[in-house]
């Protein structure tokens, strides 16, 4: 049986924090500065602690991911700045917590 979510119009609602976060975490990887599992589960991990922590940013309009205005954009821009604050929380307790 499908679930509720599935029975009703979703596939332009998005929380645009997600893409964010992920974003922010690829940039720490890249840096290389910080040395920690990068498995499909710590990774996971750290992105659901870290979207926890932080407001979610849903948008429910193809249009406004495309191009979105000022105020949009300004919300992306607080998310994004949260975002880097906790993903380095978010990696140490993954890290000293690992489940394998
Ligand atoms: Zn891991």
């Amino acid at each position: 049986m499908p679930s509720a979510k599935e029975r009703y119009p979703h596939q332009d609602l998005e929380n645009l924090a997600e893409e964010i976060v992920y974003q922010e975490l690829d940039r720490i990887i890249r840096t290389g500065e910080t040395d920690f599992c990068q498995c499909d589960v710590c990774i996971q991990d750290i992105v659901a602690l870290t979207l926890n922590r932080i407001p979610s940013l849903y948008c429910s309009s193809m249009a406004d991911k495309l191009s979105p205005g000022p105020n949009l954009a300004s919300k992306a821009d607080q998310v994004r700045n949260l975002a880097q604050d906790v993903l380095p929380e978010a990696i140490e307790q993954v890290a000293s917590a690992a489940h394998h």
